[in-house]
C-alpha cells in the first residue's frame, strides 16, 4: 500500500477515536442526569416544607383534642350540677348559660380539629404524588446509569481496537512522514487532505498546475501551498 494511503487510513482512524472519545450520546446523558438532579433537589425541598406544615398541623390537632375533652367535662360536671337538690332558680339559669357557653367552645374547637384534619389529609396526598414522582425520576436514573456504564465498556473497546489498528499502520509508515503528520495535528484537524477536481477539500484552495503535476508523481510528498496540509489524490 502506498505511504499517502497508509496515512490517509491512519487519519480516518484518528477521526474514529476522537468520535469515538467525544461521545456526543454521554454528554446528552449528563446532561439529563444534572436536569434530573435539579429537579428532584426542588421536589426534596417542597416536600421538607409539607412535612413540617403537616407534623405542625397534626400536633395542633392533638392539642385541640385536649381542649375539647376539657370542655366536655366541664359540661358534664355542669349537668350533674342540675341534678343536685336545693339549686334555686337563679343559679339553675347560672349554670345552664355556662353549659351553653361551653358548648359554643366544643363547637368552635371541633371545626378548627376538622379543619386541620382537612389540611392533614390534603398534605399527605400532595406529599405522596411526590414521593411517587421522586421514585419515577430515581428509577430514569438508574437507567441512565446502567447505559452510560455500558456505552462506556463499548466505547472503550472499540477505542482498544482502534488503537491497536493504528499501531500496526503506524509501523508501515516513513516516520519522518508521521512527523509531518503530528507536526500539523498538534495544530489543524485532519493533517491529510484529499485533492478532489483539483481542489484541497480541507480547505478549499486550486492547486496550481505545478502543484497539481507534482501531486501525480508517486512517491513525493506534497503540501497544500495555503493550509500547509499533505495533500492526498484520491
Ligand atoms: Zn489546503
Amino acid at each position: 500500500m502506498l505511504q499517502l494511503e497508509l496515512l490517509w487510513k491512519l487519519q480516518e482512524i484518528d477521526r474514529e477515536m476522537n468520535a469515538s472519545r467525544m461521545n456526543t450520546k454521554n454528554r446528552e446523558m449528563r446532561g439529563r442526569l444534572n436536569e434530573i438532579k435539579k429537579i428532584c433537589v426542588g421536589i426534596n425541598k417542597d416536600l421538607n416544607i409539607e412535612l413540617e406544615e403537616f407534623e405542625l398541623a397534626k400536633k395542633k390537632v392533638a392539642k385541640l383534642d385536649i381542649d375539647l375533652k376539657y370542655y366536655e367535662q366541664k359540661i358534664k360536671d355542669d349537668d350533674l350540677k342540675l341534678y343536685k337538690n336545693g339549686m334555686n332558680i337563679k343559679a339553675i339559669d347560672n349554670v345552664q348559660k355556662e353549659i351553653e357557653s361551653f358548648k359554643q367552645k366544643a363547637d368552635s374547637i371541633e371545626d378548627e380539629i376538622l379543619k386541620n384534619m382537612e389540611k392533614c389529609e390534603s398534605l399527605k396526598e400532595s406529599m405522596e404524588t411526590k414521593k411517587k414522582k421522586l421514585a419515577v425520576y430515581k428509577d430514569e436514573v438508574q437507567t441512565l446509569k446502567e447505559k452510560y456504564m455500558d456505552d462506556s465498556k463499548k466505547s472503550k473497546k472499540s477505542l482498544n481496537e482502534l488503537n491497536r489498528n493504528r499501531e500496526s499502520i503506524i509501523k508501515e509508515i516513513d516516520p519522518d512522514l508521521i512527523k509531518q503528520y503530528n507536526d500539523i495535528a498538534s495544530n489543524k484537524a485532519n493533517p491529510v487532505s484529499a485533492v478532489i477536481n483539483g481542489i484541497c477539500t480541507e480547505c478549499g484552495v486550486h492547486l496550481n498546475a505545478l502543484a497539481l503535476s507534482e501531486l501525480k508523481s508517486d512517491n513525493k510528498v506534497c503540501r497544500c501551498q495555503y493550509c500547509n496540509r499533505i495533500l492526498y489524490n484520491k
